[in-house]
């Protein structure tokens, strides 16, 4: 398998591993900063906030509603563990958990996860301006 076949499987939405699931695997490096035994956080590759972290179910759902519907406990991991990592990275003064859905909404790992995003002040919600 190419370098470019390789990074299209771990992204399509196709039901084949996911780039996030390489990550829980340790496969992938990433910048881990808390794990439970049902979710992880990382910090995102691409930071669109001075703190954005990821926080990701370690059983792949492909989106929140997804999620949501299979397993509600699970789902309150998630925003469990986002509440701690906020702690953690001193947002106290507010932050952002956003989950993408869909193409329209620019979701491109569908494994599902939350954006934890703070540690400035936010511009408002829409159109991404950048
Ligand atoms: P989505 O667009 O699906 O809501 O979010 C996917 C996020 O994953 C993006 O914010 C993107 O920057 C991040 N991302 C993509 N590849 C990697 C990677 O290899 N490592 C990390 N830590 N984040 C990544």
């Amino acid at each position: 398998m190419s370098e470019r076949d390789a990074t299209e499987d771990t992204t399509a939405d196709n039901g084949s591993e996911t780039l996030f699931e390489r990550i829980i695997a340790r496969e992938i490096p990433a910048d881990i900063v808390y794990e439970t035994d049902t979710t992880i956080a990382f910090r995102d590759i691409k930071p669109q906030a001075a703190t954005h972290i990821l926080v990701v179910p370690k059983t792949r759902y492909r989106n929140v509603a997804e999620l949501a519907a299979a397993d509600p406990r699970l789902l309150a991991d998630v925003i469990a563990t986002a509440g701690k990592v906020a702690e953690l990275e001193g947002l106290g003064n507010g932050y952002r958990v956003v989950f993408n859905t869909g193409a329209d909404a620019g979701q491109t790992v569908f494994h599902v996860h939350a954006h934890l995003l703070g540690g400035e002040q936010l511009g408002p919600f829409g159109r991404y301006s950048q």
